[in-house]
């Protein structure tokens, strides 16, 4: 049975469709994310790209730094971002139903500006298996 959630912008004209569970979930401290959220860091959930299908809307592509963001054309809320290294699609968890991401580990925590202390592991930069280091940090 594949289930699929719908996630949209602020003022509703762009709709997007996520098919099926992320295939993996966690907490960004980059500075990258920092800047773009104005956040301490970012709850991300990846999808394979085959899993996402816009149904309305006007999307308008902008980078901060490396990464190719997704926003609505009229409200300017990024409904996701492509991680070109791994060729997924990165959604903001928070705008996902609860339950539906569940993160797994921090990374990029060397650039943390608010630690978070929970049972997670906490990477300083990522696991080996996303080509990090695989190191982890106490807090
Ligand atoms: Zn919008
Ligand atoms: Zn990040």
């Amino acid at each position: 049975m594949s289930t699929s959630t719908d996630i949209a912008c602020a003022c509703g004209d762009v709709r997007v469709r996520l098919e099926g569970a992320p295939d993996i979930a966690f907490y960004c401290h980059c500075d990258d994310c920092q800047a773009v959220s104005g956040g301490a860091y970012v709850s991300v959930a990846l999808f394979p790209k085959s899993a996402v299908t816009v149904l309305r809307g006007t999307l308008e592509t902008w980078k901060l730094r490396a990464l190719p963001r997704h926003r609505c054309a009229r409200c300017g809320i990024q409904v996701f971002a492509e991680v070109t290294a791994f060729d997924q699609i990165g959604v903001n968890g928070a705008r996902l139903p609860p339950g539906v991401s569940k993160p797994a580990f921090h990374i990029q925590c060397r650039y943390a500006v608010n630690p978070v202390v929970d049972d997670l592991p906490h990477y300083a930069d990522a696991p080996t298996d996303f080509g990090g280091s695989g190191n982890t940090i106490g807090w």
